[in-house]
């Protein structure tokens, strides 16, 4: 039996950011309650060690930071958040930390700084944290991916600059600006995608070409972990390909003469795939 790791592999830099600002703080503020604004990560092992720490996850809306008293502390996720949150925060004499992602930072520096003087367009889903945070600004309008956008709305003869979502699928990305441009004459187009994801979709395509199975580690909930598993059944319809969070989703055969090419989403933690690739290694 063969086993490939095609790397990266485990949390990306965004993620391992938020866990190690989360470490930092519960050292920082033991005699505070912190609260998360909006979700870490998509990782039940994660979500189970905040819990374990009473570390508690807050919808994100603005109106969870509203209710909170001056003995609570606050770390902003790595999907962003609004100005409007720091300030009321602020108001409060509440300390807050920001675990916000390079990349996202990054979409949001360039809101704050295009949208006084020209408007941009936001593809994103509907409700997504990012997509909130985008739409936080003025001047900043959804092209939301299944509802596309409302034209009467825009001015059509205007100059528009486009960005979009860092996790969105390159396919959803490209029809949406197809369709801006069949209607909008001026567009500034940015793809503002995140490399890392790009990365880990892209190396499924350089897997060994003796790989008899492919194994996409990660929640159910990731969307970049259910997308690599797409990725991973459209490259190879005639592979067994699997999708497992841990080994006790390890219902299948595996033998001897098998060669496992495994990726992984970019919430999960290597310490959980080396345990899977142990378990596996002992299944001769
Ligand atoms: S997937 Fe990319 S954008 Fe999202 S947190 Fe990780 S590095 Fe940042």
């Amino acid at each position: 039996m063969e086993i490939e790791l095609l790397k990266p592999i485990g949390y990306c830099n965004g993620v391992k950011k938020a866990i190690d600002l989360v470490n930092q703080v519960k050292e920082i503020e033991k005699d505070k309650n912190i609260y998360i604004f909006g979700s870490l990560a998509h990782n039940e092992n994660l979500v189970k060690y905040l819990n374990d720490n009473n570390i508690k996850s807050l919808k994100y809306d603005i109106k969870e930071l509203e209710r909170l008293d001056s003995n609570s502390v606050v770390i902003f996720s790595a999907h962003g958040h609004s100005k409007i949150a720091e300030e009321i925060l602020r108001n409060k004499l509440i300390n807050y930390y920001d675990a916000t992602c390079f990349n996202i930072e990054r979409n949001n520096t360039l809101i704050s700084y295009y949208h006084s003087s020209i408007p941009l367009i936001f593809i994103g889903k509907e409700n997504h944290e990012e997509t909130l945070t985008a739409l936080s600004y003025s001047n900043v309008y959804l092209y939301d991916i299944t509802n596309k956008i409302d034209y009467s709305k825009l001015d059509l003869n205007k100059e528009y600059i486009v960005i979009n979502q860092t996790s969105l699928k390159e396919i959803d990305i490209i029809k949406a600006h197809n369709d801006l441009s069949k209607n909008i004459k001026k567009l500034n187009i940015l793809d503002t995608s995140c490399g890392l994801i790009k990365q880990r979709l892209e190396n499924l395509k350089k897997i060994n070409k003796s790989t008899t199975i492919i194994l996409i580690i990660g929640s159910k909930t990731s969307s970049n972990t259910i997308e690599l598993y797409n990725q991973a059944k459209r490259l190879y319809p005639n592979k067994k390909v699997y999708m497992i969070n841990s080994i006790n989703d390890i219902n299948f055969e595996i033998n001897d003469l098998d060669y496992i090419s495994i990726s992984s989403g970019c919430s999960s933690d290597i310490n959980d795939i080396n345990e899977i690739v142990e378990y596996i290694k002992k299944q001769k």
